[in-house]
């Protein structure tokens, strides 16, 4: 039987810590970190993660501003509000909700950003410091998978860590911060899927970690015995949310697994919360 991550467990003791330095921080600082959240036009699915994330900034101290923008922005237009944000002396961090109207590039956006003020981890500077093993401000979902890893003492070095999805939110960047602790990190994706042998690949994981965006992909013979499962994705099935991986039959074989709700998600936003307060960090160097 295999032991059940627990996301909600772990973030809430992430969110302690954030909250103690968070509180030091603002006392020095004078004022306390404050989060801009961007959308343009009302989405409802994003009002969803919005409201999660101005929860979780509530609980850790951070001052959190929703900014809708009219739906008939362009793309010039909401560039000048990036310039104004980064120009704000009193906004630390900002993040840009998707989805954005068609016509207007989600990466030209963050690219637009202040790397000091990217809340999530996407902008190609904080990326690139991921390469160099100076990554502070990383993206929020690999963030929370090395966390829970982590918490759980997986060991990496010279293991054999399979990544599903290679996504320039999850994958690509996750497989990075796989290699920088010497894992042995194969990724696959659509193309192992089509012309590979996927399950030949992920039969070989010590450590599984699967981010593709299809309900129960993962079934038990994808597994080998006593495999670390983490379960990034997040599908509605008939109504209910689901994750990738099939978990009744996948949590027989793994030794560690993150059940969906409850694993990686409620870390993901912990995650961001860190952001903010590394960005509020070195934006007040000394203080
Ligand atoms: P994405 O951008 O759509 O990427 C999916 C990846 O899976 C791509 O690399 C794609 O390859 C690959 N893929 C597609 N079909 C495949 C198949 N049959 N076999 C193997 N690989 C396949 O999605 P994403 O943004 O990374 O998100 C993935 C999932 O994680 C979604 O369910 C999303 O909701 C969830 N998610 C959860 C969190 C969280 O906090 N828990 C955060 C972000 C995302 P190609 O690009 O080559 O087609």
């Amino acid at each position: 039987m295999s032991v059940h991550v627990d996301g909600k467990e772990i973030a809430r003791h992430l969110n302690d810590s954030i909250r103690e330095k968070v509180s030091a921080l603002s006392v020095s600082a004078g004022r306390p970190p404050r989060l801009v959240s961007l959308c343009v036009g009302h989405n409802e699915e994003a009002q969803i993660y919005v409201k999660m994330q101005e929860k979780a900034a509530e609980k850790v101290g951070i001052a959190f501003e929703r900014r809708v923008l009219d739906a008939g922005l362009c793309e010039k237009e909401l560039l000048g509000e990036i310039d104004s944000l980064n120009a704000d002396t009193s906004v630390t961090a900002v993040i840009v909700q998707k989805p954005l109207p068609f016509g207007i590039e989600h990466d030209r956006v963050v690219e637009a950003l202040h790397p000091e003020k990217d809340a999530e981890g996407l902008h190609p500077y904080n990326l690139g410091r991921i390469f160099r093993r100076e990554a502070d401000i990383v993206p929020c979902t690999p963030g929370a998978v090395m966390r829970i890893l982590r918490e759980h003492h997986v060991e990496l070095y010279g293991k054999e860590v399979v990544l599903v999805g290679h996504s320039a939110i999850v994958g690509k960047p996750l497989s990075m911060m796989m290699l920088n602790e010497s894992a042995t990190t194969t990724v696959c994706h659509i193309g192992t899927a089509e012309k590979g042998d996927i399950i030949s690949h992920s039969r070989k994981a010590d450590i599984l970690v699967v981010a593709v965006g299809r309900p129960w992909m993962v079934t038990g013979d994808w597994v080998k015995r006593g495999a670390v499962v983490i379960d990034v994705g997040i599908n509605k099935q008939d109504g209910a949310i689901v994750g990738d991986v099939l978990f009744p039959e996948v949590e027989k074989k793994a030794s560690l697994i993150t059940p969906v709700p409850g694993g990686v998600g409620p870390i993901t936003v912990s995650i961001l919360m860190r952001n903010v307060l590394r960005a509020y960090r070195s934006q007040n160097v000394g203080a």
